[in-house]
């Protein structure tokens, strides 16, 4: 068994709502959806935050926004959503495997907490 939570959803050890996938993102719904649409995009790749996110990572990034972008499409959502992704536990990082937060369907306010 993987000590990640995320990656152990990847290797289907662990049951999730999956909403897409593609060779390398997977995009399930948070188990504690704060909105009416709430989605977790991540890489399948075990990456801890988006500090280890730049140039030689490029075409997986590409892949991800594709995914956020597909999934916010297919939630009705593209036209108004947050993209969140928390970096460390300063900021309310609990699960150390990138994952950007799609959440939308009411309406939002600014600034977060
Ligand atoms: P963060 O606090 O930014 O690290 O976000 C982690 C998110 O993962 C939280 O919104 C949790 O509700 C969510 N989460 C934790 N465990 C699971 C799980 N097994 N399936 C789906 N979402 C989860
Ligand atoms: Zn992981």
């Amino acid at each position: 068994m993987s000590e990640c939570l995320f990656c152990e959803i990847v290797a289907h050890e662990l049951d999730a709502d999956i909403v897409h996938e593609t060779a390398n993102t997977l995009a399930f719904r948070d188990i504690h959806p704060v909105a009416p649409v709430h989605v977790l995009v991540i890489p399948k790749k075990h990456v801890a935050s988006s500090q280890e996110l730049g140039a030689a990572t490029g075409e997986l990034l590409a892949e991800l926004f594709e995914t956020i972008k597909t999934v916010a499409e297919h939630a009705d959502v593209d036209a108004g959503h947050r993209l969140v992704t928390n970096v460390g536990a300063a900021a309310g990082q609990t699960v150390p495997h990138l994952h950007f937060h799609v959440i939308g369907g009411r309406p939002l306010s600014w600034p977060p907490g």
